[in-house]
């Protein structure tokens, strides 16, 4: 498709309905690939079983594409027409087209965040690998926010996603920072993570709070180490604010190092606006 012959609109359209497609990719991404990654992990130490039971999920074989998407309540099969972006589940009135069972509105929400958010993107950076770049840079941290939210093990393929498209684009000099920023940023960001949770690894939320030095790694390499430490200042205080508003009715966000890692990943995004 020559792209120089649409129209504004015409380009707002296309790359609004890539961000659904995209989005109800991310939802099978946020779901399934936690379970995947504890797998992979229960075979590599099976001594660790305990840790890693708390997870949830079939027995069955599972990869991002196989089984399709079944209702969890009717086990049906999803039809292509009942599995449309956002139309399917505004069409169903939220429900199972089966057994009525109500779906989720965070699925459809996924997907219009994904397209909303793209579609700023696209606008702002116009048709550039710019970009491209930083739509992979959402579609990482859309999905590392979910799977924090639902309190998951951190995928280190996602991790390291974010790393290597960091350095990758800086390397290209598409990306937010030159590559020395780059390296420093990666550099401050796994240190300094990786101190926080020296400092708090005796406390009950120790573990997770590990999965944090990834994350901040490449979101060092992506944003540099300025935007980091601002990232990392602007976190802190809403996780305290978090802490303060939730106090103990909230479940355990007291506790919850996944409010964190949700709360940086939002921050990281808006910073490509202040950038
Ligand atoms: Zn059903």
């Amino acid at each position: 498709m020559d792209l120089s012959n649409i129209s504004y609109t015409q380009f707002c359209a296309i790359i609004g309905f890539f961000g659904l497609i995209v989005g109800s990719f991310l939802n099978v991404i946020i779901y399934r690939l936690p379970i995947m990654y504890v797998r992979q992990l229960k075979a590599e130490m099976p001594g660790e079983r305990n840790e890693l039971d708390n997870n949830r999920g079939a027995t069955s074989a599972l990869t991002l594409s196989t089984p399709r998407s079944t209702c969890p309540t009717c086990n049906t099969a999803l039809r292509i027409r009942d599995n449309v972006p956002l139309l399917s589940w505004v069409a169903l009135k939220g429900k199972c087209a089966h057994c009525d069972t109500p779906i989720s509105a965070r699925y459809p929400a996924v997907e219009l965040l994904t397209s909303i958010l793209s579609l700023f993107l696209a606008i702002q950076f116009g048709s550039t690998l710019t970009t491209i770049a930083l739509l992979l840079f959402t579609f990482l941290l859309i999905s590392l926010a979910f799977i924090a939210i639902d309190g998951q093990r951190i995928p280190t393929a996602l991790t390291q996603m974010l790393l290597w498209a960091g350095l990758f684009s800086s390397v290209y000099e598409i990306g937010l920072v030159e590559i020395k920023m780059s390296i420093i940023g990666a550099l401050a960001g796994g240190l300094g993570a990786a101190l926080l949770w020296h400092i708090k690894k005796h406390c009950s939320y120790g573990v997770k709070l590990k999965d944090l030095i990834p994350v901040m790694v490449g979101l060092g390499a992506t944003l540099g180490p300025s935007a980091l430490a601002a990232v990392s200042l602007v976190s802190v205080t809403l996780h305290f604010c978090v802490h303060i508003a939730a106090a103990d009715r909230f479940y355990h966000a007291k506790h919850n190092p996944n409010v964190y890692v949700t709360l940086v990943c939002i921050v990281s995004y808006s910073s490509i606006y202040a950038l």
